[in-house]
């Protein structure tokens, strides 16, 4: 999923400043956060019921789900890694 904008749609419409950026992991919408004075990335979810969205913060990598209220891991999961053959072939270490 791409960001649609590169700040908050609905803060540079309204010509408005935003505190931290949230980006809908539905439909790449950017919106602020609850602190900010729009609150546009809640809004966001109230008026689509798009309920899953991520830090759009540099560094920061967490999701929030508004229906359960939890942090989720906003990465997709990893495949399983294969163990090495080389190292399971070697004998268990001696005691
Ligand atoms: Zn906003
Ligand atoms: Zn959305």
């Amino acid at each position: 999923m791409l960001p649609r904008t590169s700040g908050c749609e609905d803060c540079l419409a309204q010509h408005l400043r935003w505190h931290n950026l949230r980006m809908c992991l539905t439909c790449g919408h950017v919106g602020c956060c609850d602190a900010s004075f729009g609150r546009h990335a809640v809004k966001h979810y109230e008026a689509t019921g798009h309920p899953l969205m991520r830090s759009f913060e540099p560094g920061e990598y967490w999701a929030w789900c508004y229906v359960d209220a939890i942090e989720i891991d906003p990465m997709p999961p990893r495949p399983p890694v294969e163990p090495d053959p080389e190292l399971r072939a070697r004998p268990a270490p001696q005691a």
